[in-house]
């Protein structure tokens, strides 16, 4: 079953025609990964869906819903969250109160509890933290901190931008580590959007190949890290 389905939409910034009419499709369980250059139109995808620009026309659905033009703060009630680009953590807020912040549409309290230690078990640095402002944090802790607080709103299905960003190497094995495993064990269906091809199709299911506003390429993660004309473009060679 679909969990996600995006039917011929178009973006348009004034007279900029961002998105050319894409559609795309992402079932239940799946990790799925649009990769593409800077300006491909990643970002503008994903704002698409998750409520913060209006597109110009096309049709999104969640679990079968019309979600277009839905405003953001309903679609994390409908299962949908949005980790997005740069963190957007608060940053004069200490780490469980920005955990906190990411449960707020939820009033089950002894279950909040549960899963902010199941989250601190996933994330012994921010247990570690807790009290600490999340602004004095390094990035990749901020990074984590910004998904364990998507997290806190029990996500069906998680949007994530560039998680890679301005990471260090080896924080970005962590964090696509750490995404792997929502996937696996908190059974978290993943829209992945990377300019790090490599590290995005090598945990993905499926992938997008999005140039300049259009999908020109879309299978079988594996395959497409083994396709030459991706390599070349995306892969370094
Ligand atoms: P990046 O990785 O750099 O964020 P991207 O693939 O996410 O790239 P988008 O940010 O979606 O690409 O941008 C797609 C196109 O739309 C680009 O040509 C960009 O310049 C343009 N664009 C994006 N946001 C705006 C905006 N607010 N106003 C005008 N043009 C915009």
């Amino acid at each position: 079953m679909n969990i996600l389905e995006v039917n011929d939409l178009n973006v348009y910034y004034g007279a900029i025609h961002a998105i050319k009419n894409i559609s795309f499709e992402i079932k239940k369980g799946e990790i799925v990964t649009l990769i593409g250059a800077n300006g491909a139109g990643k970002t503008s995808t994903l704002h698409a869906i998750s409520g913060l620009i209006t597109p110009r026309s096309g049709e999104i659905s969640l679990n079968g819903m019309n979600i277009t033009n839905k405003e953001a703060h309903k679609l994390l009630g409908l299962g949908m969250a949005h980790v997005p680009e740069g963190r957007r953590i608060f940053t004069n807020l200490t780490v469980l109160e920005n955990l906190e912040m990411g449960a707020f549409i939820r009033n089950d309290k002894d279950k909040i509890k549960k899963d902010l230690n199941n989250i601190f078990d996933m994330f012994p640095r921010l247990a570690e933290r807790k009290k600490q402002l999340a602004g004095t944090m390094s990035g990749g802790e901020q990074q984590m901190l910004a998904i364990a607080r998507a997290l806190m709103s029990r996500p069906e299905l998680l949007l994530m931008d560039e998680p890679s960003m301005g990471l260090a190497p080896i924080l970005v094995q962590e964090i696509f580590k750490t995404i792997e495993k929502i996937n696996k064990e908190n059974n978290v269906t993943i829209l992945l959007v990377e300019q790090n091809a490599h590290m995005a199709l090598s945990i993905a299911n499926r992938a997008y190949v999005l140039e300049t506003g259009k999908i020109i390429m879309s299978g079988d993660a594996n395959e497409l890290a083994n396709n030459d004309d991706i390599k070349k473009a995306y892969l370094g060679g």
